[in-house]
């Protein structure tokens, strides 16, 4: 009977975490990001330790697609899902937002130490030199990324971070932008 339960404990873990798993990146999805930026909301209002949240986004995926078709588009996720998950600190989250988008959570990190990071990533992607079918194929990625303030919800969080993206895409793209 023991066992039974223990077996059956078990088998609801492993369906919790598959429903915090994006299938195709294998990182986590945007339920798992929502429980994460509530937990670091409810910590920050205890502790007033800064965090800082990152929207990234690929530049032009849409040509990825229409020049090399989906099944390149799909590797163009993991690679960069899989460049973010490994350069990142352990104590860093990062998932899969939905689309071509990314969202990190950097904790005890400041608007100014996101930059450095955001920009190392970047880079990092820049030159990745990635190729589909022997063909060379060019990913950059964008990010916009705020400091949580005193008092801010979630959402206005994320709006801030994603109004400092647009701002990188105007900028040329390959490019992170701190929000005001
Ligand atoms: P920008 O630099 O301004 O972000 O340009 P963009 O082309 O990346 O942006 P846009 O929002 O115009 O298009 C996003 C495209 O990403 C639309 C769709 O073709 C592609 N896309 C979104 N989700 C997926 C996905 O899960 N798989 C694949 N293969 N493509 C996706
Ligand atoms: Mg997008
Ligand atoms: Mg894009």
């Amino acid at each position: 009977m023991e066992e039974e339960a223990l077996e059956l404990k078990e088998q609801i873990e492993k369906e919790r975490q598959q429903t915090l798993c994006d299938v195709l990146t294998e990182i986590p999805n945007r339920l798992a990001y929502d429980e994460r930026l509530t937990l670091e909301l409810a910590n920050y209002r205890r502790k007033h330790d800064p965090f800082t949240l990152v929207v990234w986004d690929i530049d032009l995926f849409k040509k990825v697609n229409d020049n090399y078709g989906h099944a390149a588009g799909d590797q163009v996720l993991k690679l960069v899902a899989s460049i973010l998950n490994k350069n990142m600190r352990e104590t860093d989250f990062i998932a899969r937002y939905g689309g071509e988008e990314f969202v990190s959570i950097l904790p005890s990190t400041d608007i100014n130490g996101a930059q450095l990071i955001t920009d190392k990533l970047r880079e990092l992607i820049a030159s990745s030199k990635f190729h589909f079918r022997e063909e060379a194929v060019n990913v950059t990625v964008s990010s916009g990324f705020a400091e949580v303030k005193d008092n801010e919800e979630g959402e206005d969080l994320f709006i801030r971070a994603d109004k400092a993206l647009y701002k990188a895409k105007e900028n040329g793209r390959n490019n992170c932008q701190a929000a005001i």
